[in-house]
């Protein structure tokens, strides 16, 4: 039997500690730069990560050999043990994005080579449209061997780093989820626009854009998937592109978790100077109310990470992770908005001044309950899944 197995071996954790190490270079050269010049983009790849770039890749290539922790669960390890989140700026920032995941899910072999090596973004949310994402209105049709796309898409993260973007479209809007296709769309093409570059309140490294798409063609093998035909039965490839966000909903509550341990981090180092430390050997009757809500915080984070491990366990063990995604990414989303709130509170004025990075992890952790579903959608995922409900039955 496969038991349940979230042990790191000793190589892997020194992967970890020199992540760590690294963390802390960026967060004293480039945390709080790129927070205050939000219109800055930074490079892809930082000065000082040269050297480091090759982490990613080493521990990519060391994957699936005997005693090496699981990629999945490794990947959200370092997201929580290195308080790595959206709002940190990565060393290598040329890949990873949401589309990156769509491509190598539904991609063909011969898309994945080509575009393989880029960065590429997402493009579902419309003017008209968030969390009912069936409802897009961009349209796709053929015109002899190419695609032409018409419509508006708002808030694509890395919508200005990104080389290109997988873009929601429909064939017929008549025909519900069974239209839905993606595709595969470079900048550069011509009708593919930027219209607005976003101002946020946190993840302020992450670019957060705009686009227009009018009368723009793309070449008729680029749709993902290459699947032409309307699914007759709801779902197709609609089913299939969803499904991509069990992969990403771990990612983005250990992401929203990672910063809140960072916060908390900051917490326990500034109440130890002040004498305030967590004495695990003494009754509740005995404690502070700071120590209680210390313990309680502390205890926050660690459940949200298990969820996460057991998400990403399951999909390094080829189980189905639905319904683990989606409660990973409610309770990440939980904690980001409580955490946040509980470890700004408990440093007490200094909390919100610039001093500590905590107001910025505060801010930054926010969108771990926005994007890839609202805290509401997957709990209403949750829901289903537990009730073997449909999205019909509850939505
Ligand atoms: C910084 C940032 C980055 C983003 N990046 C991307 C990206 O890369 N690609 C992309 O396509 N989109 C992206 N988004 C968009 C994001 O996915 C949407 O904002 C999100 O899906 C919610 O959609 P909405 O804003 O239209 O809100 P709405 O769908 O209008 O929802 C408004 C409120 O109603 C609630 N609600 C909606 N439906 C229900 C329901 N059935 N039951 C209960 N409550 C409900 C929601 O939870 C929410 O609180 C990003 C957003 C932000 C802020």
């Amino acid at each position: 039997m496969n038991m349940v197995d979230f042990s790191i071996n000793e190589h892997d954790q020194k992967v970890l500690d020199e992540v760590d190490r690294m963390k802390a270079v960026i967060d004293e050269k480039y945390t709080r730069y790129y927070d205050i010049h939000e219109e800055e983009i930074a490079p892809d790849v930082l000065p000082e990560a040269k050297d480091w770039v090759h982490l990613p890749k080493m521990q990519m290539e060391r994957m699936g050999q005997p005693g090496v922790t699981k990629p999945a669960t490794y990947s959200m390890m370092s997201s929580i043990e290195n308080c790595l989140g959206t709002g940190v700026l990565g060393l290598n920032q040329r890949m990873g994005g949401l589309g990156n995941a769509a491509l190598m899910a539904q991609g063909t072999k011969e898309q994945q080579e080509k575009w393989g090596g880029q960065l590429l973004a997402m493009a579902i949310t419309e003017p008209s449209c968030g969390s009912d994402s069936k409802a897009i209105e961009t349209t796709a049709h053929l015109d002899g061997d190419e695609w032409v796309l018409n419509g508006e898409k708002i808030f694509v993260t890395d919508g200005i780093r990104a080389k290109g973007m997988v873009v929601w479209a429909t064939l017929d809007k008549s025909k519900g989820r069974g239209a839905i296709k993606s595709f595969i769309v470079m900048k550069g093409t011509p009708g593919f626009d930027l219209a607005k570059k976003e101002h946020k309140l946190g993840i302020r490294c992450s670019d957060t854009a705009a686009f227009v798409l009018k009368d723009c063609r793309i070449p008729r093998s680029d749709l993902l998937g290459g699947k032409e035909a309307i699914a007759e039965k709801q779902g197709g490839d609609f089913k299939g592109l969803m499904a991509t966000f069990n992969m990403t909903r771990p990612g983005v509550g250990a992401g929203g978790t990672g910063m809140i341990k960072h916060a908390a981090k900051i917490v326990i180092a500034e109440l130890k100077k002040e004498g305030v430390e967590v004495d695990w050997e003494q009754g509740p009757a005995k404690r502070s109310a700071l120590q209680d809500k210390l313990i309680d915080l502390e205890a926050q984070i660690e459940s949200s990470a298990l969820t996460v491990y057991r998400a990403s366990w399951l999909a390094d063990t080829g189980k189905p992770n639905n319904l683990e995604s989606s409660i990973a990414k409610a309770k990440g989303g939980d904690v980001s908005r409580y955490g946040g709130q509980l470890a700004v509170e408990l440093l007490g004025t200094v909390g919100i001044t610039e001093d500590h990075l905590a107001e910025k992890d505060w801010r930054d952790a926010r969108i771990t309950d926005i994007y890839e579903g609202t805290g509401e959608i997957n709990h209403l995922i949750i829901a289903r899944a537990l009730l073997s409900y449909g999205s019909a039955d509850l939505m």
